[in-house]
Order: C-alpha cells, then sequence, then structure tokens
C-alpha cells in the first residue's frame, strides 16, 4: 500500500459539513461592516519579510519566532502571520492617501504562525479584519468596537467581554517604561526568560506574560501602583475618556485593564481585547488599536489608523453548528435524459435540484432523497408520457400529479 500524506500539524481541513458556518461567519461581515461603509480588500498571502520586520516589530513573538520565511530568486518572502502591514502597504502604495478619509477596509483569509498548537490554536487559521484610515479623533475608535461588538451580536453572541486600555503615546509611554524598570529591577532574577528578554526591549510586554510566577510579582502592590498610575499625559487621557464617554453613550459595556498591552509594537493610545468565558485559555476572539504610526514607519504619509483583527476559527466553536441545508427536490427517474432536463430547467430558476446518475432502482432512488432533499420529483413513464411530475413532500408523506408550471409554486 502506498503510504498516505496527512495534513501538517496545527493545519485543518474545513470539510463540507463544516463550511456552512464559515459562510455564516463571512456573509455577516459583509452584510454588517458594508453598513459602516467599508470595502473589502483581498492581498497576497506572501510578503516581503521586511514588511513584518517593519511592520509588525522586530521585537515581538511574531517577527522573533513564528513567522514562517522563505528565500526565492534571492528574495526573503513570508507568510503573513497578521493582514495590517499587508493593508497599509497596499494603502501608500496603491495612493489611498489621496482618497478623502476616512478610508475604511475589511479582509478575511488564512494567517501562518509558527506556534504551539493546542486549542484555539493552530499554525495555520483565519481572521476576520477591518482597518480604518485617517481619522485621529476617538469617534473613529468608538466605532470600530462597536461595529466589532454588532459584528458578534449579528453571529448571536452577545455576552462577550470588551477590555480597553490606552498605552499612551510614545513620549508619556518612556515615561512609563522607564517607571516599570525601576520598580521592577529588584525582581529581575525571579523573572521568567522572555521577561528577562523583553525588560530592556519591550518592557511594557511583561504585563502581558502569562506565567504564573510573573503574574505574582505583578500583584505585589509597589508594582501595582505604578501599572495603575495615570502615567499617560493630558492629550492622551482626553482621548481615552472621550472613548469611553462614546461607549457608555452607545451602551457597549466595557472595562478597563491595564494590564492589557497587545502584542504587537505598533499599538498607541486605545488598545482593545474582545473575550470569551467559554474558549478556555485561549479565551480572546477580538484584538485591535490605534496605530498612528505605522504608515508611516512603512514609508507613507503621517496617518492616523485604527483596526481589529478576529479569529474565525475561536468564533466558529463559539457558536453552534447549523442545520445542513436540504436540496429544494431530488428527482427518481429511470429516464437520465428526462431527469437532466427537468433538473436544468429547475436549476436555471434558482433551485437545488439532484438525481441519481448511475441508474440505480426507484426504490433505492427515493431512499436517497428522503435523505437530502425536501421534496421528491418522481418522474416515471405515466407521468413522462403526461408531461407532468408527481412531487412527494418527504416531510409529511402527501404526493401529488401537477404540471412543471404549478411544480416551482411548490418548491
Ligand atoms: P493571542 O493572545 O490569543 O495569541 P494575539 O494577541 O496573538 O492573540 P492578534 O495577533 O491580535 O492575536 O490576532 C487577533 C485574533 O486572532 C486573536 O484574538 C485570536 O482570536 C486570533 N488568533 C491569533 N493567533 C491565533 C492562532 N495561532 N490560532 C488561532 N487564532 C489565533
Ligand atoms: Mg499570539
Amino acid at each position: 500500500m502506498t503510504k498516505i500524506i496527512n495534513v501538517i500539524k496545527g493545519t485543518h481541513d474545513i470539510l463540507p459539513q463544516e463550511v456552512d458556518q464559515w459562510h455564516i461567519l463571512e456573509e455577516n461581515a459583509l452584510k454588517i461592516f458594508t453598513r459602516y461603509g467599508y470595502k473589502e480588500i483581498r492581498t497576497p498571502i506572501f510578503e516581503a519579510t521586511e514588511l513584518f520586520a517593519r511592520g509588525v516589530g522586530d521585537t515581538t513573538d511574531i517577527v522573533n519566532k513564528e513567522m514562517y520565511t522563505f528565500e526565492k530568486s534571492d528574495r526573503s518572502l513570508t507568510l503573513r502571520p497578521e493582514n495590517t502591514a499587508g493593508v497599509v502597504r497596499s494603502y501608500i502604495e496603491n495612493g489611498m492617501a489621496r482618497l478623502s478619509p476616512p478610508v475604511k477596509l475589511w479582509y478575511k483569509g488564512p494567517m501562518f504562525r509558527y506556534e504551539r498548537p493546542q486549542k484555539g490554536r493552530q499554525r495555520q487559521f483565519h481572521q476576520v479584519g477591518v482597518e480604518m484610515f485617517g481619522v485621529k479623533e476617538p469617534t473613529a475608535d468608538a466605532e470600530v468596537i462597536l461595529m466589532a461588538v454588532n459584528y458578534l451580536k449579528s453571529l448571536g453572541l452577545n455576552d462577550l467581554e470588551v477590555e480597553i486600555n490606552s498605552l499612551g503615546c510614545p513620549k508619556c509611554r518612556e515615561e512609563f517604561k522607564t517607571r516599570l524598570k525601576e520598580v521592577l529591577k529588584p525582581e529581575f532574577e525571579n523573572l521568567c526568560d522572555d521577561c528577562k528578554n523583553r525588560y530592556e526591549k519591550n518592557p511594557l510586554r511583561l504585563l502581558d506574560c502569562k506565567v504564573e510566577s510573573c503574574k505574582a510579582i505583578f500583584e505585589k502592590p509597589e508594582i501595582q501602583k505604578v501599572i495603575q498610575s495615570d502615567y499617560i499625559c493630558e492629550e492622551c487621557a482626553e482621548h481615552f475618556s472621550k472613548l469611553k464617554t462614546y461607549l457608555d453613550k452607545l451602551n457597549v459595556k466595557y472595562t478597563v485593564n491595564k494590564l492589557l498591552v497587545r502584542g504587537l509594537d505598533y499599538y498607541n493610545r486605545t488598545v482593545f481585547e474582545i473575550k470569551s468565558n467559554n474558549l478556555g485559555s485561549q479565551n480572546a476572539v477580538c484584538g485591535g488599536g490605534r496605530y498612528d504610526s505605522l504608515v508611516r514607519n512603512l514609508g507613507g504619509d503621517d496617518t492616523p489608523a485604527v483596526g481589529w483583527a478576529m479569529g474565525m476559527e475561536r468564533l466558529n466553536s463559539l457558536l453552534s453548528v447549523p442545520q445542513p441545508k436540504k436540496l429544494n427536490g431530488y428527482i427518481v427517474s429511470n429516464s437520465p435524459v428526462d431527469a437532466f432536463e427537468l433538473a436544468e430547467e429547475l436549476r436555471n430558476n434558482g433551485y437545488n435540484i439532484e438525481f441519481d446518475l448511475s441508474n440505480k432502482k426507484f426504490t433505492k432512488q427515493l431512499e436517497k432523497a428522503s435523505k437530502v432533499a425536501d421534496y421528491a420529483l418522481i418522474l416515471g413513464e405515466d407521468e413522462i408520457n403526461a408531461g407532468k411530475v408527481s412531487v412527494k413532500n418527504l416531510a409529511t408523506g402527501e404526493q401529488k400529479t401537477v404540471s412543471r408550471q404549478e411544480l416551482r409554486s411548490i418548491l
């Protein structure tokens, strides 16, 4: 026997019985985001490695450990680990700055990260996300958060928790980093190896650490005092306070989480996550924030921007599996030509129709019909001679012989 080839660890097939759920996620995204003026953008799945090194940040886990990078014709290419950098590249390259702001874009598709596969964490996973360019006011932050909440509501997910925080601007954040490093210095030897590394490179990221012994350190009163202090400058504080006012007025429930710093380097001011209590330890379905310096860092003009991404596998695991859709009709006949002809007529009028292609017995065909369709459309010799069809409602068993015209009003 020839050896079979298996799917790669951390990747999954999306099977036919699962795909209806994916369509619901995608159709609702199109419907809801269109209401807010967003247009879909589709960027390539691989990009120049440098785009992510510069766009995601070379102090992040994503760039340091998780990228699928390969060489082709002396170029270093990378499978996208996220899509904000790609969308920003396209925004700059296609001169979208010339459009009157805001420019509102959404995307969906596969992302690739070399992480340890576990529940809610794959190496190929899918995100749906949005980016808004050109608005520095907190109205934009409020609108993208509101839209995320409404998208989740459209899927029937009403009880998720929105957490927000402000990282301040590069200026006020520097002060905070300095104070944080000072107060953590006596604990340095007790930090995990990752945190020891982050201490110099990106001290804010320490607050994000999932290691219990680190979390315990951050609970110490003198450290909490620094974390909970209102270190952000006046302008950043005003931005955050306006955002909270908008969310309050719009009845979006949220909590402020001072430990929320997000994994990516490019965020400033607002960051947020939406979490579920039903997902175990990979509990975030949505992450996002404001990234006012990214467009410039990637070579464009200064452009404020804000956006988020949701993990579609995690969304799917919160939704109940929809009933598979049945065919409108299954034709039962021993005359393939007549069956073909009726099937095509109905298909061309928008009905979903199948019939037996391998000349099985009538009873077998009826059995199949009752499994896959709402109606059996019987085309026996009598029906064919009379130019009619016998329609059997497979839920009630009721059957009658009708003209082709009448048939359509029944299906
Ligand atoms: P996490 O803290 O769960 O690793 P993250 O901060 O790395 O998330 P983002 O890069 O902001 O996540 O991506 C947004 C969303 O994409 C996450 O909230 C999550 O739902 C989903 N996601 C991220 N990484 C994975 C993965 N490896 N497998 C499945 N879903 C993922
Ligand atoms: Mg991650």
